[in-house]
């Protein structure tokens, strides 16, 4: 296995849980510097590293959520002096205080080395033309990658997202290898290459790392599909520190979260209690590798669940299922509720449906109306109603029979649905 630190990658459980214990003693003692934590955790009666006695005390620890960040909004979870601390990242705050985080140079080298652990995990190595697609900036996806990637010998454009017609033409006179864009970007992406006179095989890319937000599996089969590339999941938040949180290997099997690196619980939605592996609940974690911005037991709201057992590879931090939505993503239609990831899996699953889709939600009276909107595969969309007419139908069929509500479905052309630069909208509520 060629990998960043192999043993640590490979630590048997046993090694895993007490590394973990250390680690996680030294978060709450470094927690306990901040003014939030030293309140919060003396509230229940945690005053020293010394209270945890094992794993299982974690859970005394109350739970800490985006709101609670937000409270904390400047310094609130600093645990050193801001002369120690050599970068911050912020959330954008459109919905309220935007939250922030700080890492000194150990934090960020310890970041850097996990992302090194990532791009080495799906075959990234020296050599490799790696054209960095996500957005550059207070956001942590474009810059977390990069400084693994150039440590890891990576030839490293820092393109950002957006301006399609530079990224072809970078892709096509440096020859890009690796790509790190959202999914829903790379769909767009080849959906627009003849347009801008490009083909496929104008691009060396190999491999595209794509993450920021959720998509099926049928989206990552897509784009290996149409790219003719291997394509990777890749998970992080910027509470956590950006991307690298958890990452898929080579087998493709879920995505290892680095436990050495982060402690994780999947709690069930309502009684926040823990479920077993393998069913699905809310995620929550704790950084152990930075100093700067402690934060414990975090509730992300992404749903996922725990793989039992071992992976192929013989990494042995424990896999997460693809990310099937936030708590927050969850919509009620008269009184039903949906994920917007069932509606994309049905999509994805029928080869007449193009690569952009977006779920609008109305009133109409008293009642809730869900209108599809989704794009048909190139060449497929005639003046043939007919055609059309039973292509509806089966969209809605398939649609009834996996949220039990027949939505209105609208057809449109290739490339006409609107396209983010970052992360998709795919949901309009208009209620
Ligand atoms: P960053 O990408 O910089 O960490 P944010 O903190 O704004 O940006 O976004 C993090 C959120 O994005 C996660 O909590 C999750 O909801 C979503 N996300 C990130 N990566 C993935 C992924 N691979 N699959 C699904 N959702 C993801
Ligand atoms: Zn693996």
């Amino acid at each position: 296995m060629v990998c960043q630190n192999e043993e640590l990658e490979t630590l048997d459980r046993e090694g895993l849980r007490a590394l973990q214990l250390f680690q996680f003693k030294r978060a709450v003692t470094n927690a306990l510097r901040t003014p939030f934590y030293s309140e919060r955790l003396r509230s229940v009666g945690i005053t020293s590293s010394e209270d945890l006695k094992s794993l299982a005390d974690i859970e005394k620890i109350p739970f800490t959520t985006k709101d609670d960040l937000r409270d904390a909004y400047p310094t609130g979870m600093l645990s050193c002096s801001m002369d120690d601390v050599v970068r911050m990242h912020a959330s954008s705050g459109t919905t309220g205080d935007p939250t922030v985080i700080y890492l000194n140079q150990k934090d960020l080298d310890n970041w850097t080395d996990m992302t090194v652990r990532s791009l080495m995990a799906v075959g990234c190595h020296r050599g490799d033309v790696f054209q960095n697609m996500m957005t550059y900036g207070l956001f942590t996806g474009g810059i977390g990658l990069h400084y693994g990637a150039e440590k890891l010998g990576m030839l490293v454009i820092p393109a950002s997202s957006g301006n399609t017609a530079r990224q072809y033409k970078l892709m096509k006179d440096f020859g890009t290898t690796v790509v790190h864009a959202t999914p829903s970007y790379m769909l767009h992406m080849y959906g627009k290459m003849s347009d801008y006179g490009y083909k496929p095989s104008d691009f060396k890319l190999k491999r595209a790392l794509i993450g920021a937000e959720p998509h099926a599996e049928e989206i990552r089969q897509k784009i290996e599909e149409l790219w003719g590339i291997d394509a990777y999941n890749s998970y992080g938040l910027s509470e956590m520190n950006g991307p690298s949180v958890a990452f898929e290997c080579q087998e493709k099997a879920g995505m290892h979260l680095w436990e050495d690196s982060y402690y994780m619980e999947v709690i069930d939605r309502d009684s926040f209690l823990p479920v077993e592996d393998g069913t699905e609940g809310e995620l929550v974690l704790t950084i152990l590798i930075r100093t700067a911005t402690p934060i414990l037991r975090y509730r992300t709201k992404d749903l996922t669940s725990v793989i039992p057992g071992k992976c192929a590879c013989g990494r042995s931090s424990r896999r997460i299922n693809r990310i099937t939505g936030r708590t927050d993503d969850m919509m009620i239609i008269n009184g039903v509720n949906v994920f917007p990831s069932q509606i994309e899996e049905v999509i994805m699953k029928m080869p007449e449906m193009g690569n952009n889709y977006r779920i609008l939600l109305r009133k109409k009276g008293t009642l809730d109306q869900l209108i599809i909107q989704t794009e048909v595969s190139e060449g497929l969309f005639s003046d043939d109603t007919r055609k059309m007419n039973a292509l509806v139908s089966r969209l809605r069929d398939d649609l009834r029979a996996s949220i039990t509500i027949a939505p209105q479905i609208e057809l449109h052309e290739p490339g006409v649905l609107p396209v983010q630069e970052g992360k998709a909208i795919r949901v309009v509520d208009e209620r």
